[in-house]
């Protein structure tokens, strides 16, 4: 282990034991310096991501300035009353004292964040931290080093290490990170190296919150506006040209209108990209894949799809140098294909249809469960049905990624779609430890009677206690 890793993680620890908890004012002046620096390095975060994978600007003020902002600006609202103590009613055999839950900060936390949306990732978790009053060590992802080292940078201008360090390094040094006795470990990422984070959490039982992925279904009911699906599935799917991970894997559309969806895509794609395969490849509003491991995955559970009988619609150019891959649909695609099966965590689109909705139930449940479930339609019902049929972290009706954006909502999966939830109080309650707190009152004595010696009385009294 790095020593001065283990030495900042000393500093930091015995910092937060001898001093008093951060109160509000402290919380949320650490919160709004942070929203006044990520504004004033607004256009080098976007330079940042551009080097990296030539994500759009606009897409980065999007898809991550502005969910950031939103997470600060609600708990900077609300911090006084997320700290203040909740009084709790107790059953009246326990009467004579109060109850109040106190929430406290669970201590130095360890957040590991992935490179496909790199500041809002890591700066999220970060704002529910310090509205939480925990110190914090960061993780950046190494697949993204422009903005990796733009974030310990701008971390470095407002936190002194007993608050906040920034850590740069891969999974050696994730690993190195996680062997240190945090009390709480903050990761998103793939749900493989989620297991790898779980386990090492347990070593030192610290608790965990894990906002990992999946196959998130787009179910098409025959009764949706098909153009305002396809439209908004664009926006999901190849936002991020796909590497998003509540973009939606792939379309369950009724076969009625599965003709009129597919020619909608097409058109989408040619809406938002160009016309053609050349003006496509050539327009700055779409992001490139992060690295050419990625690409080479992607491409061969293209040509595994292809190979088992899907068909391509439109799309299937990939260019390895330039780490590009063309919007792509994907039609008849047998269920039993790669692509069925992993999280795409790509441009590639399959698109099955459905009948009956039993269908989609098993379609859906045949997988694990979905960080998220996109129903389009007019009608509330099928989202209603499919709501109580099958489990899904959200439900996310006639539009795609946005509800990701509210912190007024938890965010989360569940099994291997995530553990735990975040975002807004959910994300502030990830790293606070609820203290029971009860005072008794020193006069009462009710306590007496349920103790011995047992005379005849007090053991009536018990019999009735336990029958009333
Ligand atoms: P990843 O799991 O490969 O890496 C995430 C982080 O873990 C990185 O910082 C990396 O350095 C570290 N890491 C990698 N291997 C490790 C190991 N063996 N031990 C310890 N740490 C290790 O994920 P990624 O490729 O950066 O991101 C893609 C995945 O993240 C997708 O599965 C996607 O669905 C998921 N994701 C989930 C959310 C969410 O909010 N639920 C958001 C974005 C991405």
């Amino acid at each position: 282990m790095a020593r001065s890793h283990h030495t900042l993680f000393q500093h930091q620890m015995a910092a937060f034991e001898s001093a008093p908890a951060a109160d509000a004012r402290t919380r949320i002046r650490r919160l709004k310096a942070l929203r006044r620096h990520v504004l004033a390095y607004r256009k080098r975060i976007q330079a940042a991501i551009h080097e990296d994978f030539r994500k759009p600007r606009q897409e980065v003020d999007t898809t991550e300035i502005l969910p950031l902002l939103l997470e600060i600006d609600h708990a900077v609202g609300r911090i006084h009353q997320w700290m203040k103590p909740v009084r709790k009613p107790a059953p009246l055999v326990l009467g004579g004292a109060t109850w109040e839950v106190h929430r406290e900060p669970k201590g130095p936390s360890l957040i590991i964040s992935p490179w496909n949306y790199p500041v809002t990732l890591s700066l999220g978790p970060l704002v529910h931290a310090l509205a939480a009053g925990c110190p914090v060590f960061l993780k950046p992802s190494e697949l993204t080093p422009a903005t990796a080292s733009l974030l310990q940078n701008l971390t470095a201008d407002l936190f002194g290490p007993e608050e906040l360090v920034t850590v740069l390094g891969d999974s050696k040094t994730a690993q190195e990170l996680l062997r240190l006795p945090f009390r709480h470990v903050f990761f998103t990422g793939s749900p493989r190296v989620g297991r790898i984070v779980m386990a090492a959490a347990a070593e030192h039982l610290a608790s965990v919150t894990l906002e990992l992925g999946g196959k998130s279904p787009a179910v098409v009911a025959p009764d949706a506006d098909i153009e305002v699906a396809a439209e908004r599935i664009a926006f999901g799917k190849w936002s991020n040209a796909g590497q998003t991970c509540i973009a939606p894997d792939y379309v369950l559309v009724h076969e009625d209108v599965r003709d009129a969806l597919v020619a909608q895509l097409v058109e989408q794609i040619a809406r938002r990209f160009g016309e053609t395969a050349a003006e496509r490849a050539a327009t700055p509003d779409y992001a490139r894949l992060v690295s050419v491991p990625h690409g080479e995955r992607l491409k061969e559970i293209l040509v595994d799809a292809t190979d088992s009988g899907a068909r391509i619609a439109l799309g299937g150019h990939y260019s390895a140098e330039e780490r590009y891959m063309e919007p792509t649909l994907l039609v008849d695609v047998p269920p039993d294909a790669r692509i069925m099966q992993e999280e795409i965590f790509g441009p590639v689109l399959p698109v099955l249809s459905w009948r009956r909705e039993n269908e989609v139930v098993s379609q859906i449940s045949a997988l694990p469960p979905p960080l998220t479930t996109y129903v389009f339609s007019r009608r509330r019902a099928l989202a209603l049905s499919l709501g109580g049929r099958i489990r899904t972290g959200a439900i996310c009706e006639n539009d795609t990624l946005v509800h990701f954006a509210n912190p007024h909502v938890p965010f989360g999966g569940l099994a291997s779609s995530g553990v735990g939830r975040s975002h807004g109080e959910a994300g502030f309650m990830a790293f606070t430890n609820e203290q029971t707190v009860m005072r008794r009152r020193v006069g009462g004595r009710l306590g007496r009677l349920l103790a011995p010696p047992w005379t005849p009385f007090k053991s009536r009294l018990l019999e009735w206690v336990l029958r009333s």
